[in-house]
């Protein structure tokens, strides 16, 4: 029985095409800008998001770190989602790397809105942190794969101007969103000071991230990344999953979206799993209850071969991804039926 990883987009390996383009890219030193293959994804990431220039780093922990470092000083604050990937999942790096407070909002679905960073800009005295940045997750993973739409972020994007804020986007998911909104890589681009976009993810790279942005941003960034250690030598060979990537792993995520869909309409109906938060992206999220706890479900489905965690106590995540195909997405409907009876 082959096994069903739903615990994460991050499970993608890549596929044979993927590798055969891998094995077959022109590499050189990236340290001495002479990778020929990271500089043309660095190059077409920047043109995607209408950006001048791009940066190929080892994760999206990396790009949002340095992006910080870039947008502010010691003592300043970012303001953000309590939910965010940078203070949830990053290890405290926003403190370590950059010296810099986070202040946490709440908000719908994940989301924050320009009348509630306005609310929380900090007033200027020496007793106060500066407010310098604010940064803003498409989608949210910790809110079930929630997406803003433009008109939700241009009155941020107006507000930051305003203000003199930087604004970033951590776009690990960017490409789930604009699939849902029909809306432009440019565009996106337009409302942003930089953008972190995953490769590893849905889009089935086995490691990396662009943080884009203007030249005098990408400059700095790329001494930041080599303080970090993310100097990368022959990083062509994987640039060119990002390329290939790029090319051929975004329409699909459609698919990403319809099975999810199939999941979501599944648990609906059954009588363990309630409170099924599902936004149309790849994510769904649902409390267990009833005859299973969330750890003996994730062992009933492990009996089946499909692997998936629980987060926190009741609640259990599914995330779809290219590795996923319909057919794997019939066996777990099947599954999931079977372990209601
Ligand atoms: C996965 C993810 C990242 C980056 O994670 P890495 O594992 O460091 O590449 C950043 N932000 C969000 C929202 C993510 O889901």
């Amino acid at each position: 029985m082959e096994t069903i990883n739903l615990v994460s987009d991050t499970a993608t390996k890549p596929s044979s095409a993927m590798l055969e383009y891998m094995m077959q890219a022109e590499v050189g030193d990236d340290v001495f800008r002479a990778d020929p293959t990271v500089n043309a994804l660095e190059e077409l990431g920047a043109k995607k998001f209408n950006k001048e220039a791009a940066l190929f780093c080892p994760s999206g922990t990396m790009t949002n770190q340095i992006a910080i470092k870039c947008h502010t000083q010691p003592l300043d604050e970012v303001i953000c989602h309590a939910y965010s990937h940078i203070y949830q999942y990053e290890t405290g790096g926003y403190a370590f790397n950059s010296g810099v407070a986070l202040q946490l909002l709440n908000g719908e679905h994940g989301k924050i809105t320009a009348e509630q960073i306005e609310a929380h800009i900090r007033p200027v005295y020496d007793w106060l942190p500066l407010t310098k940045m604010v940064s803003l997750e498409n989608t949210v993973n910790k809110a079930g794969g929630s997406y803003y739409t433009l008109d939700e972020i241009r009155p941020i994007t107006q507000l930051c101007k305003e203000r003199k804020l930087k604004l970033h986007l951590d776009g690990a998911r960017i490409y789930n969103a604009l699939i849902e909104t029909n809306e432009s890589t440019q565009d996106v681009g337009n409302h942003f000071d930089s953008i972190s976009v995953c490769l590893s993810k849905g889009l089935g790279a086995p490691v990396g991230s662009l943080l884009i942005g203007d030249h005098d941003f990408i400059t700095q960034a790329r001494r930041f990344r080599k303080v970090m250690g993310g100097g990368m030598r022959q990083a062509g060979y994987l640039a060119a999953a990002g390329l290939y990537a790029l090319e051929n792993n975004i329409t699909r995520l459609k698919e990403d979206h319809a099975h999810a869909a199939l999941l979501a309409d599944c648990l609906k109906q059954r009588s363990y799993a309630d409170n099924i938060l599902f936004y149309g992206t790849n994510i769904v999220f649902f409390d267990i209850s009833g005859k299973y706890t969330a750890d003996s479900f994730i062992e009933g489905l492990d009996q089946e071969q499909i692997k998936a965690v629980p987060l926190g106590k009741k609640t259990i995540r599914f995330v779809t991804h290219l590795d996923v195909d319909s057919h794997m997405v019939s066996r777990v409907v099947d599954v999931l039926e079977k372990m209601d009876s």
